[in-house]
């Protein structure tokens, strides 16, 4: 109960992605370097070989950055779970930041209005709004 699993399936996909990506980039790299030898003798394999290196330069890059800004999104995204806890005799609420063996109607520490025993009411992501109150559209 005490380990934590907290390794997403995501960094698994985009390593194997990276690979793939890296494997390209080094083929095209190949096929720009023969299009380059090759250009003396005949421009037009040269050109095909060039074309192709390019390709999967410009590809493979632009993969990369899709996925690198994906993950960095994916990153900022996760809210923060927060924890609200209620005093039943005063009303008095408190958010907190979720703490491990935290559950709903668990008591909690006591009221600083009444010393009275708070309850945990709820447990959510807190998702914040950019721009609230910025009504669009
Ligand atoms: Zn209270």
């Amino acid at each position: 109960m005490s380990k934590t699993e907290g390794t997403a399936p995501t960094t698994r996909i985009s390593s194997f992605l990276l690979l793939v990506v890296f494997v390209t980039l080094a083929l095209s790299f190949v096929a720009l370097i023969f299009g380059i030898s090759t250009i003396d003798q005949s421009s037009e394999a040269a050109s095909v070989l060039l074309l192709l290196g390019f390709l999967g330069v410009a590809l493979s890059t632009y993969v990369l950055f899709q996925t690198r800004r994906r993950l960095a999104k994916m990153r900022i995204v996760v809210p923060p779970v927060v924890t609200t806890i209620e005093c039943k005799k005063c009303g008095f609420k408190n958010v907190r930041e979720f703490q491990r063996g935290d559950y709903i109607f668990k008591e909690g520490e006591p009221c600083q209005k009444c010393n009275d025993k708070m309850l945990i009411t709820a447990i959510y992501r807190e998702v914040k709004d950019k721009e609230k109150g910025h009504v669009s559209v």
